[in-house]
């Protein structure tokens, strides 16, 4: 479904985020005071704006109301980045996303009305720490800071048993989903073929039961 998505500051994150929306195929408006910010995006983006977004009547006249999501993409003028996100959520748009520098800013950001804060350095900074961390762990999504699907490296114990042998559901309360083998991604993953060393388990769980999973795999390598 083609979405109608507004993006405020076209600094590395905004511009970043404006242009993979835009890839996937939605509308995309980019707004920003600065003319070269606006310029350097004016030929991939569906329509480009040069305004100060602090102005109410800037983003009425956008029609701003009309946007199923707008991202506030602003980290260095904090008070710039809460007055819009209030007007925003003020003026009846449905689904505010606002970048915080830090946590206070965050915590401001959803007091006023954000229905989702990201931080996108310390989000990723966690990010990289993990994989620096843990060996099999190739990529993770976090769905709550407790609750994870991780892509996991087989090694070890795993390789050559199936997953109804394995019973993670039972042993680490992890669930399998997929399988990547090579290019194929076996989807849902069969409870009978053996896992082969190559592959990788797609798994969704807790990430205390996920690093016991990986503790128990690291264990016998
Ligand atoms: P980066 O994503 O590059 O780390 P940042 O967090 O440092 O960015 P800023 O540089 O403060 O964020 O802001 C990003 C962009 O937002 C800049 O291009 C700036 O011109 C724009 N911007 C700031 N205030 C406004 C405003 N009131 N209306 C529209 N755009 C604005």
């Amino acid at each position: 479904m083609v979405r109608e998505y507004a993006v405020i500051g076209l600094g590395r994150f905004g511009t970043s985020v404006a242009l993979t929306l835009q890839k996937l195929g939605h509308n995309v408006l980019g707004i920003d005071t600065s003319e070269s910010k606006v310029q350097s995006v004016a030929n991939e983006l569906t329509h480009v704006v040069q305004a100060d977004a602090s102005d109410e009547n800037v983003l009425r006249s956008l029609g701003i109301r009309n946007f199923d999501t707008v991202v506030v993409a602003i980290g260095q003028d904090m008070e710039a980045s809460i007055l819009i996100t209030l007007m925003l959520k003020e003026i009846g748009v449905r689904t505010v996303v606002a970048k915080a520098a830090t946590e206070a800013h965050g915590k401001v950001l959803q007091k006023v009305g954000a229905d989702r804060v990201v931080f996108p350095e310390k989000d990723m900074g966690t990010r990289i720490a993990r994989f620096l961390s843990e060996n099999d762990i190739l990529d993770y999504i976090e769905l709550t800071p407790q609750v994870s699907i991780v892509e996991f490296a087989v090694s070890g114990p795993l390789v050559g048993k199936n997953l109804r042998e394995l019973n993670l559901r039972a042993k680490f309360h992890v669930t399998a989903l997929a399988i990547r083998r090579g290019d194929q991604i076996i989807l849902p993953p069969s409870p009978e073929d053996p896992i082969r060393r190559e592959d990788i388990l797609v798994v969704i769980g807790s990430n205390d039961d996920i690093d016991r999973l990986q503790k128990f795999q690291e264990k016998d390598k």
